[in-house]
């Protein structure tokens, strides 16, 4: 009945490969076959063992071919079931057929993450799968009203466009209980604060903490596991968080991932960055559903040791939609520095792919070797 959200890690080790076999026109250093299965790795919790990476497994389904039977690919079925692409067959028993049911399900998973429509599982598709993500279904109606200036707007919101109407400011509590001990209580509610402030910029919204939780608007926590609302958390990346829609409150982040307010100081490969996916979280709080814009804050996935805080035009197009423009929005200078941010984004984003990549490789090399 509530959508969720959630983040996840990218497996870029796949283009890589595909990147060095496709521009220096030689065979993939290992072939595909022998990607390890860490489907068959026991999960740990525990943060010092990154062992398992939930969905890591489904890196074997690269290339696998239409009208075949494909053992294990019923996984993937549940996947794309999970998050709104397919529906539960008779039984609730996926087969393990390749069949033109799936090819569907697949090339509209393509559409909505701005992939190439494929209907097949190429590295993008399958290294998109792959990333940790937002726990929320991607089925919403997509808005495609209103001007013209912006002819990728992709945003959207949940079924019946809820929003909050009980008031013009809304409070918001961190969980005295449901907390991690690595990050200082101070550090967490200033990243907190930061994403908050992002959104309330641009809608006529505020936002104050308050120190009694139960009583608050918006609630914030980190759980473990299954904590009682029908979506239990995965372990380490995988489902990173979700949230309810309008006028729920409730955000929930998961325990079992490494949080990090700074990549200085937090050297974990699989950290994830706090800010980020709250900002995330408070959008569908707010009733914003997922966006197929890469860029945007409302796409669904984002990369371990990714950053993606600033709202892009998509984003704030939508949240406008359903509360108005804050009268000290500036859309013009808002234009502007998107636009820089594009410029530079596009060369770091790159960069940062490479070294992506290149630590993939080695962390590879490094299995292989063991
Ligand atoms: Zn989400
Ligand atoms: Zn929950």
């Amino acid at each position: 009945m509530f959508p969720f959200f959630r983040y996840y890690p990218s497996f870029f080790f796949l283009f890589f490969f595909n990147l060095l076999s496709s521009v220096f026109l030689f065979s993939p250093v290992f072939p595909a076959t022998t990607f390890p299965d860490f489907s068959t790795l026991t999960p740990d919790n525990n943060n010092n063992n990154h062992d398992y990476y939930a969905w890591r497994g489904f890196a074997r389904f690269l290339d696998a071919g239409k009208g075949t039977e494909v053992n294990g690919i019923s996984e993937l079925k549940k996947y794309l079931n999970r998050f709104g692409y397919l529906p539960l067959p008779p039984q609730n028993n996926f087969s393990d057929i390749f069949d033109d049911q799936f090819v569907s399900a697949l090339s509209l998973y393509q559409n909505r993450l701005g992939l190439s429509v494929t209907g097949k599982l190429d590295s993008e598709t399958i290294a998109t799968i792959m990333s940790p993500r937002c726990g929320i279904s991607d089925l919403t109606k997509f808005n495609n009203n209103g001007s013209t200036i912006h002819s990728t707007r992709r945003y959207a919101f949940f079924n019946g466009q809820p929003r909050w109407i009980r008031a013009s400011t809304l409070t918001y509590a961190l969980s005295p209980d449901y907390t991690i001990d690595y990050l200082t209580p101070s550090e967490i509610r200033k990243v907190v604060r930061r994403s908050f402030s992002r959104w309330s910029a641009v809608i006529p919204l505020n936002f104050t903490e308050s120190s009694d939780y139960d009583s608050s608007d918006i609630r914030i926590g980190f759980y473990r596991g299954d904590h009682g609302d029908g979506e239990a958390f995965d372990g380490v990346l995988g489902v990173l968080a979700h949230a309810f829609s309008p006028e729920n409150g409730r955000l929930h982040l998961d325990a079992a991932e490494r949080w990090a307010v700074d990549f200085e100081k937090e050297k974990s490969k699989v950290a994830v960055d706090l800010e980020s996916v709250v900002t995330h979280e408070i959008g569908h709080v707010l009733g914003l559903a997922h966006s197929a814009v890469k860029e945007s804050v409302m796409y669904p996935s984002l990369s371990p040791r990714g950053k993606k805080v600033d709202l892009r035009i998509d984003d704030v197009e939508g949240i406008q939609v359903l509360y108005g423009t804050n009268p000290n929005f500036k859309l013009e200078s808002f234009l502007e520095s998107e636009k820089s941010m594009n410029n530079n984004g596009s060369s770091s984003s790159s960069s940062n792919n490479n070294s992506k990549l290149l630590f993939l490789l080695f962390f590879y090399l490094l299995i292989m070797i063991w």
